[in-house]
């Protein structure tokens, strides 16, 4: 039997082959668009620390992928595999590419789908798929990450009216957003809340100085006396289980995401290695560096295996929450470590901005770190195995 593993896809396991035509085609249209319009762009973004995002929602919205998991309200209406294999060609991209329509699909939308009202759902979802508007969503605080149940943002009844306070960190999409759901504390337990950008008392500020996903806004949000109609609030989310499952659905995306950008510095680097002379010979001629290149190939399609496996129980209906940490918490990890030993293997010239290898390291940092850390990831795991939780 002969092989064929062509460079550009690094395909070895097959998994194209688990792909059906239209997937496969849609897959092909968001790679397209990640080489035509990001790829050329991607390390002075990056380098400079913005990103053109509001012209590029537009472009993901004419493309069809914001929210592109969901049903009506002009959303695409896909599987979650073609979903997660958008994500996937997006972060090859970029992490901060894929975190903008992440963020805007899985977290901002789906929020709005799943718990808000008609009238919610039909004056944001529209413009939201197309682009036209951008979403935010504000769970964490800068004293409560991973244990958002401490959250101190305080939403009272005023006769009416609803009036939150509190200060929301770490929001991907923040300072840009037309509309920023924001999750917050009241008599009743925990509800979300539709904050419209402009409504007085609502301000943001851009978070400066990040060395990780450099292409992507990431600001607080700062809510003072805030007075919302009654009908901000999103009627069928009550308790923490509301945000929880929108990051259910953004974890899902990463699932296969940060395997994007893992396939990005292997393909980089197999390139580099059978271009770059050592000691008279391809550096990809060498034991070492085959040793390394085949271990990463087998972490790579390992992880898409489980994406996949994932994917046709989340498209089946089957998939537990927690089966969707195993695949974060593997993907990131694997992903993470391919990236450093990709940089070992480019040398110095791993170093910079000239090959995305760096650049996908770094953003794996807060990819490891959002949508539940790793060891939280962990912990539901052993909570799964053992009936103990370890959270506190
Ligand atoms: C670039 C970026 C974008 C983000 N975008 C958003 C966004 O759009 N919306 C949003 O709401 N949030 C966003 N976040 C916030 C993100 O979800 C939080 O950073 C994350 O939940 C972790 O919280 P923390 O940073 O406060 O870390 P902490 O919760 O303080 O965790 C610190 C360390 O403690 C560990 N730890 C926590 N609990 C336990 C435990 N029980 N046992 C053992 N170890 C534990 C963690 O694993 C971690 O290693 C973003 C973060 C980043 C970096």
């Amino acid at each position: 039997m002969t092989l064929t593993v062509p460079a550009s896809t690094l395909d070895y396991f097959g998994i194209d082959s688990l792909i059906d035509d239209d997937t496969r085609q849609l897959q092909a249209a968001v790679r397209e668009f990640v080489d035509r319009r990001v790829r050329p762009h991607i390390a002075t973004w990056y380098d400079d620390g913005q990103l053109p995002a509001r012209e590029l929602a537009r472009e993901l919205g004419e493309l069809g992928v914001l929210g592109m998991h969901l049903q009506g309200y002009g959303c695409a209406g896909t599987s979650a595999t073609a979903y997660g294999l958008a994500c996937f060609e997006l972060e090859a991209g970029d992490s901060g590419l894929r975190s903008l329509v992440s963020v805007q699909g899985s977290l901002a939308m789906y929020a709005i789908w799943r718990f808000g009202s008609e009238e919610q759902k039909q004056q944001w979802l529209p413009p939201m798929a197309a682009g036209e508007a951008i979403g935010c969503f504000g769970l964490t605080e800068a004293d409560f990450g991973s244990d958002p149940s401490g959250m101190r943002t305080r939403a009272r009844r005023d006769g009416g009216d609803w009036v939150l306070t509190g200060t929301k960190m770490w929001i991907t999409n923040g300072s840009i957003a037309d509309v920023a759901v924001v999750w917050a504390r009241t008599d009743e337990g925990v509800r979300g809340f539709l904050v419209p950008a402009g409504t007085p008392g609502f301000t943001t500020a851009e978070i400066t100085r990040k060395q990780s996903l450099r292409a992507s806004v990431t600001s607080e949000l700062v809510l003072d006396d805030v007075r919302l109609p009654a009908d901000a609030m999103l009627p069928a989310a009550a308790g923490l289980s509301g945000p929880l499952s929108c990051l259910n659905e953004a974890r899902f995306g990463i699932v296969f995401g940060a395997l994007g950008a893992a396939h990005d510095c292997l393909r980089t680097t197999v390139e580099y290695a059978r271009s770059r002379q050592i000691f008279d010979r391809p550096l990809a001629a060498y034991q070492a560096t085959q040793l390394k290149l085949a271990d990463m190939s087998l972490e790579l399609g390992k992880g898409m295996l489980l994406a996949m496996h994932l994917g046709v129980a989340k498209d089946a209906g089957t998939l537990d929450h927690r089966q969707v940490s195993l695949g974060k918490l593997n993907s990131v990890r694997e992903a993470i470590a391919i990236a450093r030993e990709c940089r070992t293997i480019l040398g110095a010239a791993g170093i910079t901005l000239d090959y995305p290898v760096i650049r996908h390291a770094a953003n794996l940092e807060s990819v490891l770190t959002y949508e539940g850390t790793s060891e939280v990831h962990q912990l539901i795991i052993g909570q799964v195995l053992t009936g103990h939780s370890a959270f506190r």
